[in-house]
């Protein structure tokens, strides 16, 4: 028998930012606790091949994968709600579908044609997101298009879609359509009349939704559903609420509770199978009851941002809610620490346990290194992760160890004291993109140290990397012999975690464990740092 794949696109209106990945993410969700075999690949209709080069300001966290993909964080969302791991194929650029159709062109796989956005770029779209389903073995395959209907950089990814539309048949793509319905705060009315123009506008391309969801501060009520379902085409039930909630993970429940399932089953033909979201709704259960407040200090430099850090932010709702605790986010922007507008000791006397978060560049830096020797000092539970682990080292090494001007080489090239330097691999590399040591790789742990002890006694662990310094080894017996030891190495033999005798926790990670952690699955690092703020 012949696989057939079921394709879902999810398209977006009226402005970005709107939470299509959730609700894409969601319906994956709902379709696996049906028993079927889901993926989902997220669209990016701009022109960057990934999103590696893009500084969060612009973009929000750069999430990496398994292997070594540098993606856009709704992969993020993706592998959180359906608990799998998903390739950088996953993620679908202009760039990346230009490169290839480019690279095919000079090939010569074209001789003899003009190069067309129709048929030569659509075709390459819907080769890759049916390759892609093939692949992982999905019966549904979510397809997520990012930005909004109308914008010219989507034009061909809709296109794709709709001649895959054609080619696949009736009831084996459905169109999902996430958009907002404003409120008047005079009147309180709820005003569909921007999701009209966008319904409107998709169908000028030649898509009909199947479904609606109405992202509003509020359920909708009778009548925006009535005008939605009239100028729509739809009947009323395909006009589902996204109203604001608590947490995202209550998106699944609220959809299901709106009979999602019930609209896709029937436009797919796929019947509902065993229906199981017990472990998912008592983890929200247990998500809405933690009560017990504990303060995280987070120190960064992408902190106006707060989706530059958002896996870690879900690693510690996920590690927190395993405690029964509820997690309130300080934020420290490291500049401002470092022009003294923040007071070291005012984070010492807020928090209950500081993250010093990932970054790049010299901005910021000294402001960090402030806090970090504050926390240290006053014993504060600290997790460092990769640049935050790197600055503890250059802490230590300054204020314990007297190396003065001890730095990592990407900050003062010429330090006296390189104790974070260049990775050797990494010497002759002039590209930018996508060079950096990426994806999960081994670490090996060393027996008797809290990180041994965090990993459950597991001799090698696997976690996502994106660096491109490392902790100098050669000044390693200088800090081992200070307190500060290495309780794991890469496979070159440099320090990857590094953990401080004497503080109850006080470690940092070269890795990136925070894209591991799933809410019903906590990173054990994660874990073991708030159960050390408790
Ligand atoms: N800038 C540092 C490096 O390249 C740390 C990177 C990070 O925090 N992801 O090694």
């Amino acid at each position: 028998m012949v696989r057939v794949s079921k394709y879902i696109f999810v398209t977006g209106g009226v402005l970005s930012g709107l939470g299509k990945g959730v609700t894409s993410a969601s319906i994956g969700l709902l379709l696996k606790s049906s028993g079927y075999s889901v993926t989902a690949i997220k669209i990016d209709p701009y022109v960057n091949v990934d999103a590696g080069t893009m500084n969060p300001y612009m973009h929000g966290e750069v999430f990496v994968t398994e292997d070594g993909g540098e993606t856009d964080l709704d992969i993020g969302h993706y592998e959180r709600f359906l608990g799998i791991n998903l390739s950088k194929r996953n993620n679908i650029t202009t760039g990346k579908i230009y490169l290839t159709v480019i690279q095919k062109e000079r090939k010569g796989d074209y001789l003899g044609q003009t190069v067309q956005i129709i048929p030569h770029v659509t075709d390459e779209i819907k080769q890759e997101i049916k390759e892609i389903s093939l692949e992982q073995g999905a019966d549904v395959t979510i397809v997520e298009i990012g930005g909004t209907v109308g914008d010219i950089e989507s034009l061909p990814f809709l296109e794709a879609a709709r001649q895959l539309f054609l080619e696949e048949g009736t009831e084996n793509v459905m169109f999902v359509h996430v958009v907002l319905v404003p409120k008047l705060s005079v009147t309180g009315e709820l005003k569909t009349k921007p999701a009209q123009h966008s319904i409107q506008e998709l169908r000028r391309i030649g898509i009909q939704p199947d479904l609606i969801v109405a992202r509003a501060t509020v359920p909708l009520d009778r009548e925006a559903k009535r005008k939605l379902s009239l100028h729509g085409s739809l009947p009323e039930e395909a006009i589902l609420s996204n109203p604001d909630v608590r947490t995202v993970y209550e998106v699944p429940i609220i959809l299901n509770n709106q009979g999602i399932l019930n609209i896709i089953s029937r436009k797919l033909n796929l019947p509902v199978r065993n229906f199981d979201l017990t472990p998912w709704e008592d983890f929200v259960k247990k998500f809405l009851n933690s009560s017990r407040p504990i303060k995280i200090g987070m120190i960064g430099k992408y902190t106006k941002l707060r989706d530059s850090y958002i896996s870690i932010v879900e690693a510690v709702r996920h590690a927190a809610t395993h405690h029964l605790l509820k997690p309130e986010f300080l934020w420290y922007e490291s500049t401002d620490i470092e022009e003294e507008r923040i007071n070291p000791d005012e984070i010492i006397n807020s928090v209950d346990g500081a993250i010093i978060l990932p970054g790049f560049g010299k901005r910021g830096v000294e402001g960090k290194i402030m806090a970090i020797r504050a926390l240290r000092e006053a014993k504060k539970p600290v997790l460092g992760i990769c640049f935050g682990l790197q600055l503890m080292v250059v802490e230590f090494a300054r204020n314990v160890l007297g190396l003065r001007d001890a730095h990592s080489t990407e900050v003062n090239p010429s330090t006296p004291h390189p104790v974070v330097d260049l990775l050797s691999m990494q010497k002759g590399v002039v590209f930018k993109g996508g060079t950096m040591r990426l994806g999960a790789l081994p670490i090996k742990l060393v027996r008797g140290t809290k990180a041994y002890e965090i990993y459950g006694g597991r001799e090698t662990v696997f976690e996502r990397h994106r660096h491109r310094y490392q902790v100098n080894p050669k000044y390693l017996s200088r800090f081992e012999s200070a307190g500060m030891i290495s309780s794991g190495f890469s496979p070159e033999g440099f320090p990857e975690i590094m953990e401080l005798k004497g503080n109850s926790f006080y470690l940092g990670t070269q890795a990136h464990p925070e894209f591991k952690s799933r809410p019903l699955n906590p990173a054990p690092i994660f874990e073991a740092f708030i159960r050390a703020t408790m």
